[in-house]
């Protein structure tokens, strides 16, 4: 059978190792004779693992104390909600770096709950994408807070350097790259991020919250989003996905087992590295991304034209490449290559390309 590599932009593919062991002891959790869905999220257990994968993300992230972990549910799309429902009572209006499709959905959603400002917007320079760099004399120091997604899974884009809001807390959507690499959290109000690419599958999101802003919610805000209720029940509020909290756990683990953030940054690096080589080595694709702002999870790009599309996707489907197919609004081809895709997937990518560039040039 020829080897399955999975593209998916998300939900994405774990980690061989996590889907193995979660197989194992699917049926009999930790000699319970019950599957770990089948408990309650109260029992002693259960509060374990809970309390575990939380350590296990806050080691991995450097999570300073006077933040709080928050497993929440609703997904990348519940904090564009949550955020602006949450922060609403420290001032009525918040800042926007448009960047592209997700953050533009951020805007859109939390324009229902206050003023939005758009305080800068990705431009096209010489045919390449670019995002300004933002300076806290642009950012207004009344706002309730500064939005900006810091990888865009759609458009391939990925912002490296943290914006400066001055003294306004900055709320970064990480859903497609945290974990990826090591970053400051310190320099964050809040981060939040769907869970399906590099945390586990869907149906949870994580929350990082500083403390002083636990408690600025409009009156609204439905209790189960709201951030001080959520840490008080120690994200207990309602009943947690309990399944994909305990497969974030032992994504968790994996992480650590291979060196953590640090080591595994340096491999996708080295994954993103080869992709956009073979990309830019070549006459038949083009990316179209700044090389500054260039996915390292998310590598778009494209074909000479849009006629050689389908043949691309059946050919790499044989192939057992899957899933690359891009997003419908930029077209073209889009490789996601989390932290679980291995480096071999990436070879074996390059090859194909370089194969079917000869064959249809
Ligand atoms: N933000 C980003 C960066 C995303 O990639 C996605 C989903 N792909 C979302 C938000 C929305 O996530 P969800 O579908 O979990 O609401």
């Amino acid at each position: 059978m020829t080897k399955i590599y999975n593209f998916s932009a998300g939900p994405a593919m774990l980690p061989a190792a996590v889907m193995q062991k979660a197989q194992a002891e699917f049926l009999d959790w930790q000699s319970m004779g019950r599957s770990v869905m089948e408990i309650s999220h109260r029992s002693k257990e259960y509060i374990a693992l809970a309390e575990t994968a939380e350590q296990d993300l806050r080691d991995l992230l450097k999570v300073p104390d006077n933040y709080k972990v928050l497993f929440a549910q609703g997904g990348g799309r519940g904090q564009f909600s949550a955020v602006p429902m949450n922060l609403q009572l420290r001032a009525d209006s918040a800042d926007f770096l448009l960047s592209g499709s997700w953050s533009e959905g951020a805007l859109k959603e939390a324009s229902k709950f206050l003023k939005t400002n758009v305080v800068g917007e990705i431009i096209m320079q010489d045919g390449l994408s670019t995002v300004p760099s933002i300076t806290a004399s642009q950012v207004d120091q009344k706002s309730a807070y500064f939005h900006y997604c810091s990888n865009e899974t759609v458009e391939g884009v990925e912002i490296n350097d943290i914006p400066d809001s001055g003294d306004v807390p900055l709320v970064v959507d990480m859903s497609s790259n945290i974990l990826s690499q090591p970053i400051d959290v310190s320099k964050f109000g809040v981060i939040y991020a769907g869970a399906q690419k590099n945390i586990g599958p869907s149906g949870l999101s994580v929350v990082i919250v500083r403390d002083d802003l636990l408690d600025f919610a409009m009156p609204e805000t439905p209790t189960f989003l709201h951030y001080q209720t959520m840490a008080n029940y120690g994200s207990m509020y309602n009943t947690p996905p309990t399944y994909s909290w305990y497969l974030a756990g032992l994504v968790f683990k994996w992480l650590k087992e291979q060196g953590g953030v640090e080591t595994i940054a340096q491999t996708n690096a080295k994954k993103a590295a080869l992709l956009y080589q073979c990309v830019d080595e070549s006459d038949f694709y083009l990316n179209k991304v700044h090389p500054d702002f260039r996915s390292k999870m998310n590598v778009t790009f494209h074909l000479p034209n849009a006629d050689f599309d389908a043949a691309f996707i059946k050919e790499s489907e044989q192939a057992g490449l899957t899933a690359l197919k891009g997003h419908r609004n930029v077209g073209g081809m889009r490789a996601s290559i989390y932290n679980a895709m291995p480096i071999e997937g990436v070879h074996a990518l390059t090859e194909f390309m370089q194969d079917f560039a000869r064959r249809h040039k």
